[in-house]
């Protein structure tokens, strides 16, 4: 007999400041610090826990880490307090009314995994119907100069990585790519563009060919599915969608149109577990590998996608390599550091990871309690 989760008595909301070692470098701006909201969910005496990963600016996806602190503080969690949720597809009824916003509404619905999978005491990999003890990880390079990428390939694959993602942009693709392929000719590669190309740029688009990539990732429009099914049509290279699928929706569409033969699942970027399990199933379908992407989140947001990597269209090697390349001191107790390209799971149920409160205060902006 499944006992139910008690009401949600609690709830805080933190914006959290947490700088990175290294400024990280795309096509769309350099990030020197992570900034995100913290949500903490709790009853039954547990506590379930989950970050935002949208950005100060909408300079990934439309919305901002404003908007969602003021969507989450002022609407979301007030609604919550005081109320039992039987299971997460409850959750996602009472945040099915509004629209978009999924990162901020997937900050909520993660929270509450983490919280329900304490309260039945089991890891969430076991109740997404995930399994194994590690996952494949690769890294992603930010811009740079091509010396300095050179380097930072070298003693990644030397620690194991299982494969290296380059970002490029107009200007920054063709001499960079001839240069880590003439140094590493067998090395797992791929590109990440972050919509800074236009089929018009099919004069650097087409020789992307040339290079062994195992994908292009997001090389066209942030909400385009048409024009990359066309480029698609002209590449041999398998295409890759990242901020393009915003749904299991838009999944099934790209799958449909063949414009996308991978796709990247972020779980903020769809909107909830829930829905990453639908993305990853339809793509499963239609014999489409995953992977999990990565939004330099800190070890709550790391040990989410560790778990969620664990189902079995995740074919690809993810995003979620070891916190310490991105932060002196993380927000979490455990250390989620990788050994020859695999990256543990976290055991002990829900998402397995403990918050530092030490370092998680010394890094909080500002926190916003509630209670029922
Ligand atoms: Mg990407």
């Amino acid at each position: 007999m499944t006992r139910s989760l008690p009401p949600i008595e609690r709830a805080e909301l933190r914006l959290v400041r947490l700088p990175l070692i290294n400024p990280f470098t795309i096509s769309t701006g350099t990030m020197a610090e992570r900034v995100f909201p913290l949500v903490t969910l709790s009853a039954g005496g547990l506590e379930g826990y989950a970050e935002g990963v949208m950005d100060p600016l909408p300079d990934f996806l439309e919305e901002t880490i404003a908007g969602a602190m003021d969507l989450i503080g002022e609407t979301i969690l007030p609604a919550m307090m005081g109320r039992s949720f039987e299971n997460p597809a409850a959750i996602e009824k009472l945040l099915s009314p509004w629209r978009g916003n999924r990162m901020a509404l997937a900050t909520v619905e993660m929270a509450f995994w983490d919280l329900w999978a304490k309260w039945l005491g089991l890891p969430l990999k076991t109740l997404i119907g995930g399994s194994g003890e590690a996952v494949d990880v690769g890294v992603s390079l930010g811009i740079g100069p091509i010396d300095g990428t050179l380097a930072r390939v070298e003693s990644h694959v030397a620690q194991g990585y299982k494969r290296i993602k380059l970002k490029i942009m107009p200007g920054h693709d063709i001499e960079l790519l001839e240069a880590v392929r003439r140094a590493f000719p067998d090395i797992r590669l791929s590109v990440d563009a972050n919509s800074a190309y236009r089929l018009s740029d099919w004069a650097v688009l087409g020789r992307l060919d040339d290079f062994h990539l195992e994908y292009v990732e997001q090389p066209l429009a942030h909400d385009d599915i048409a024009d990359h099914a066309v480029l698609q049509s002209r590449l041999r290279t398998p295409l890759c969608l990242d901020e393009s699928i915003r749904s299991a929706g838009h999944a099934r569409r790209a799958l449909q149109a063949d414009a996308t033969r991978v796709i990247n699942i972020k779980v903020g970027r769809v909107g909830g577990i829930a829905e990453a399990i639908r993305v990853h199933d339809i793509a499963a379908a239609f014999d489409v590998p995953v992977w999990c992407g990565g939004m330099l989140e800190s070890g709550i947001g790391r040990a989410h996608n560790i778990h969620l990597s664990t189902l079995p269209n995740f074919r690809k090697p993810g995003d979620t390599s070891s916190a310490s390349r991105y932060f002196h001191r993380d927000i979490i107790v455990e250390k989620l550091e990788t050994m020859d390209g695999r990256m543990p799971v976290p055991v002990g149920p829900g998402i397995g990871v403990h918050l530092d409160r030490d370092a998680l205060d010394a890094v909080t902006q500002s926190v916003q309690s509630l209670s029922a």
